[in-house]
This record gives C-alpha cells, structure tokens and sequence, in this order.
C-alpha cells in the first residue's frame, strides 16, 4: 500500500473525534493535527517494514484478523528488558517450545525455568516470570488479562511492561516508552533536557502520537524506527518517515540527540569462586539463595563480593589459585573473581553445595560469570594437561 492509501486506510478508521478533523483531507492537508500526520506516517512506513519477530503479527496479518498470543508477548516484553532483540530471539524460541503455553510454564520446576534462563541475566525476571505464569494460572484461569491496571498487579510487570503486553498483545490504547521511543521523540523535537530528567517530558510526548486506532501496531512502529533507522549512532534520516517534521534533522542536532546525565562510574567488587572436582568427576556447586543477586540460579560456592572478602572454602583441600580472574560487569559494579580449584576424594564432605555428575551438569544452566569461571577453569586444565604431555 502507497503512503496516500496507507493514510486514507488509517484515517478512515478513526474514531469520530478525529475524523471530524480529516474531512477533506486532500485539500486541507496542511491543517491536520501534526500528530494525526505523525501517527499515519509511522504506521505507513510500519506496514511497510515491520520487523519480522517470533512473538510479533506483522501489520498484513494482523488487518486480516490474526491476533497476536498474549503469553508470546508476555515472555518477549519480560525477556526484553534490558536486553536486545538480537539476544531474546533463542530464548523466546527455547521457551515457547519447552513450554507452548501459560499452563505448561506455570507447571514447570523452578530448576528447569532458571536453568533455561542463563545467559539472559537479570536473573530476578526469570523468578517473576514463573511467579506470573502461576498467577495467571490460579487467579486469571490461564488468561492474561488485557488491562494495563490488571497486568500491573501481576509479578515482575512493571508500567513499561504492562503498557507493551496491553497495546501490543491487546490493542489497547497505551503508550510505550522505551530507549528507542525517547530516542525518536528527543530528536523529533529537539529536546536537550538530559535524560533521565527529561523522561517524563519524553513520555508526554510519545502519548501526543498514539493513536486510537491501531495502537499496538503504532506501539511496535516507533521502536522499529528507533532500532532501524532513529540509531543512535548515524541516524538515516534521508529515509526515515519523520524527516520532514523532525526538528533535529533541521537543526542538525540528530547525532548528539538524546542528551544523558553522565553515570557514575561502577565500583569494583572482588571474590573468589570455589571449583571443586570430585574424583568421580561430579562438581560442587550450589543453588544460590532466592534474594540478591544471580538469585535461584546455579553457580560455584564462593566467598561475598566486596572490597576484599573473607575466604569462604567449601571444604579443606590443597587449592590451586589460577593465573586468569572471571571479569564481569553488573548494571552498578564490575566483579572481579579469583578462581581456586582442588580435586577432592569421593568421600569429601563439603559444608555447602551439593555434587553434580556430569550428565546432570550442563555448563549452558550456569549464569555468565560463573559459566565464565567454568570456562577459565577448563581451559587452565586442557593448557596444564597438554604441558604434562609435552613435558
Ligand atoms: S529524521 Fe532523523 S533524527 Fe529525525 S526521527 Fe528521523 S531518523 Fe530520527
């Protein structure tokens, strides 16, 4: 569909209040509201070039009557705060066909929710996650409710959340605000209060342009030009819908668009991860305690994470400290862990954590960090192995 038909399409759906402003409009085109002209515009350019998302029914199915399943838009929202698209992607794939349905995840074993989560981070959204699935379980009868009042009530959904599931998964008229929308609204009209300050200034904004009809595909149309062509870096306005309205464009303020109060920098925080291999081959590791952080999920026993922690051996043996440290990075410090391994007898009795033989240990159930202290580990004993033989 052209821009004229897409347009024509869009204002002939408008509901009364609109349309009495969209009478005529080929000849009084230039006294339409802006952001009636904004609204059509994205969802032309939408229609067009929506990106193509497992969760997501694209603008020409959804006009045929396809609706989008609530609980896919659920898992992909949760999924994506914080992350990009490019790495829910597997995840939404892995988790929709372990668990097809609401009823399937709230049935699920916490273990195997969390197992299937690592690597994702922000590990409290896998926890909330199920808690919701059960939830809508036992209190909504498997159904996601459609209200964004409702949604907010259910565990690990927060306005952002809430607004996306109603618009996208239930068309409702609510706007969504995310870094790609404050992005486009910055530069659109040139705004240069830093953010955060200027968030609130920026969701007044988005809230002018949803529209009434077609609100979730609206919703969707915004972040796809915030991911595609609104990027941070190097905007392409030679080809982007708003270029005639965007006052950064005009101005020539896009790339420096929007502005952010500086952080501050993260302090460091040092530990040790304990790596003890039984010599049956099973590993010691430990389910991590629900609250703080990497809650609920397996890793090794270690010491606390701080200026310069206490030892905190799980058991006594002969350690070896390795020459390489795990480095990571969470969203208000860096860590820093030293790695010290033992080999132990069968009959060693650690004071915490419980072994693991190999067909039960897979090294893709452990968060980063300490998949990272695997890593590093394993390397250490291939190079040792390899300089024994040499040797
Ligand atoms: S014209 Fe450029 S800066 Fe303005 S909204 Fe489009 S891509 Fe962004």
């Amino acid at each position: 569909m052209d821009s004229l038909g897409t347009f024509v399409s869009f204002t002939s759906k408008l509901p009364c209040q609109r349309a009495n402003v969209l009478t005529d409009w080929g000849t009084e085109y230039k006294h339409l509201r802006e952001d009636v002209i904004i609204s059509a515009q994205l969802l032309g350019w939408y229609d067009r070039n929506a990106r193509v998302m497992p969760w997501r029914v694209g603008p020409r199915d959804r006009a045929a009557g396809q609706l989008p399943d609530p609980y896919a838009v659920w898992l992909s929202e949760v999924m994506l705060q914080q992350t990009t698209v490019a790495a829910v992607r597997d995840y939404h794939r892995k988790f929709t066909q372990i668990w097809p349905t609401v009823h399937a995840l709230a049935a699920a074993d916490d273990a195997d929710v969390m197992a299937a989560w690592a690597g994702l981070g922000y590990y409290a959204r896998a926890r909330n996650l199920l808690k919701c699935a059960r939830v809508v379980v036992a209190k909504h009868d498997g159904q996601f409710p459609s209200n964004r009042e409702a949604l907010l009530s259910l565990p690990g959904i927060g306005p952002y959340t809430a607004s996306a599931i109603a618009a996208i998964a239930f068309d409702k008229v609510a706007t969504v605000v995310d870094g790609n929308v404050e992005r486009v609204m910055a530069r659109l009209h040139n705004v240069h209060a830093p953010l955060p300050k200027s968030k609130a200034e920026l969701t007044q904004l988005a809230e002018r342009y949803t529209p009434d009809t077609r609100p979730g595909d609206y919703a969707q149309a915004v972040m796809d030009l915030g991911a595609t062509i609104c990027t941070p870096r190097n905007p392409a306005c030679g080809i982007c819908p708003l270029r005639e309205q965007c006052a950064a464009r005009a101005r020539g303020t896009a790339a420096e668009l929007p502005k952010k109060t500086p952080k501050k920098p993260k302090p460091t925080r040092h530990g040790t991860a304990y790596v003890v291999q039984r010599s049956d081959g099973a590993l010691l590791l430990e389910t991590r305690p629900d609250k703080g952080l990497l809650g609920g999920m397996l890793g090794w026993p270690g010491t606390d994470w701080g200026e310069a922690p206490a030892p905190a051996p799980p058991l006594s043996a002969d350690w070896e400290v390795l020459d390489a440290e795990a480095r990571h990075t969470f969203t208000h410090f860096h860590l820093v862990l030293r790695i010290a391994r033992a080999d132990v007898p069968i009959e060693a009795t650690p004071t915490r954590g419980h072994f693991l033989l190999h067909p039960q240990f897979r090294p893709s159930d452990l968060p980063t960090v300490m998949r990272k202290v695997y890593d590093l580990t394993e390397s250490h004993l291939n190079r040792s192995a390899k300089d024994q033989n040499n040797g």
